[in-house]
């Protein structure tokens, strides 16, 4: 006898939204050390703009590049040396005509300067310095601005911080984010015959694996789990349990006691408690038919089986796109994924190149597009959604080519 009428995946996700639509997860600030793997419940605009100062990315002379045309080896510019800036520090430098001062890699390029010489194509004669490359406007310099603006979203809401968005976040001068609190998670274990680890097991008692493995399951989403009981199979110890749950949590989960027999008394517990109850009571997936989806006090309720494989396939295919999607509002990525390269390169550097892309979404297919700039740039981390690797011993990427894009 079949008493599930089944339902197939997508259409409990369906369902789910549909109940859940109002859910808003409340928010709190966290100090950036703890805000990898939240969810960012506010866009992550930028109050400053980086750099906040014109940087040069060489070591050289910054100068007019004006000055500098048409000179070479054999015949340089010689321009008057005016001094150096140093690491750290602001000038009152002005570079006029004919003009250079020294500034290291990252330092700040004086005022009237439009370009910087790299070291390598310059001789420094005393109070003179001969430059032997003809230089264009902006040639080793950063702009104000250029990496992030002011007001530009570097990240936006519901995206999960990832490790390289860490060190976007510190550039932008925040030591807090906003994001959305942990999901507090109940867990509840059923059966007579459970045992948990660390305690001995007399004839026919089984360990009790479901509650710490759907512990760890949730806490590497950002849950918090705030109950973890493991419960007999009677009727009022599992209708307190399951009340102290639904009244402490965001979302129980129940393992055990979802399948027909005289002792799988759930359903009835569940439904006692309020309404609607029980929404959907059979999945069609395997393993993991008899699943249960229900809605109590406006809390979801999850009846997972008991045995420990289907009852984490359960988890990963109906539980957890529902905390991610619907609770958290989350853009979600599985990584790695194949995405269709929108781009074309040519490598021949002798070396395994990474390139940042940025992924879309087309028709049911990913899309990556490099994420271009020069390596000091944050924003090349915040903007990339990960990284393709071509080994030495390919010579680039082709348009069309199917890349396997790996997060950070
Ligand atoms: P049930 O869904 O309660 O009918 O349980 C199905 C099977 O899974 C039985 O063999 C149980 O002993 C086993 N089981 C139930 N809960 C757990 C658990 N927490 N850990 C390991 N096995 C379990
Ligand atoms: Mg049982």
């Amino acid at each position: 006898m079949d008493l599930f009428t089944v339902m197939r995946r997508q259409e409990v996700a369906i369902l789910l939204k549909k109940e859940f639509s109002k859910w808003q997860q409340e928010q709190e600030w966290v100090s950036i050390e703890e805000a990898l793997g939240r969810v960012l419940a506010a866009d992550l605009v930028s109050e400053e703009n980086i750099p906040p100062f014109r940087r040069s990315t060489v070591d050289g002379y910054a100068l007019r590049a004006a000055d500098t045309t048409g000179c070479s080896d054999s015949l340089p510019a010689f321009l008057q040396m005016l001094g150096e800036t140093r690491m750290g520090e602001g000038t009152d430098l002005v570079v006029q005509a004919e003009q250079a001062v020294y500034v290291p890699t990252g330092g700040i390029v004086p005022v009237g300067a439009d370009a910087v010489c790299m070291i390598e194509y310059t001789e420094n004669f005393q109070d003179e310095i001969s430059i032997q490359r003809p230089m264009s406007q902006l040639e080793n310099l950063i702009e104000v601005g250029d990496d992030v603006s002011i007001g530009e979203c570097v990240l936006q809401k519901g995206s999960r911080i990832e490790t390289q968005h860490i060190g976007a976040i510190a550039a932008l001068g925040r030591n807090r984010v906003l994001v959305k609190k942990r999901i507090k998670i109940a867990i509840l274990s059923t059966g007579d015959e459970l045992v948990g680890p660390g305690h001995p097991l007399k004839l026919g008692q089984i360990r009790d694996s479901n509650t710490d493995a759907l512990r760890a399951m949730v806490i590497s989403l950002g849950c918090e789990v705030v109950m973890a009981d493991r419960i007999l199979d009677q009727f009022d110890a599992l209708q307190s349990g399951l009340q102290k749950a639904v009244d402490e949590s965001d979302l129980v989960l129940i393992s055990g006691g979802s399948s027909v027999g005289t002792l799988d008394m759930t359903p009835d517990i569940i439904n006692s408690l309020g309404e609607p109850g029980i929404l959907v009571h059979g999945v069609a997936i395997k393993p993991g038919k008899p699943t249960m989806v229900a809605k109590v006090q406006n809390k979801a309720v999850f009846g997972l089986p008991g045995h420990p494989a289907s009852c984490l396939i359960a988890y990963k295919a109906i539980v957890e796109p529902f905390i991610q999607e619907t609770l958290l509002a989350e853009s979600i990525r599985e990584f790695p994924l194949t995405a269709v390269a929108d781009f074309q390169i040519h490598v021949s550097s002798g070396r395994d190149v990474f390139y940042m892309v940025q992924i879309q979404e087309n028709e049911g297919q990913w899309i990556a597009k490099p994420v271009h700039g020069k390596s000091g740039m944050v924003s090349l981390l915040s903007k990339a959604d990960g990284y393709i690797e071509i080994p030495m011993e390919k010579e680039g990427v082709q348009r069309g080519e199917k890349i396997s894009v790996h997060r950070f």
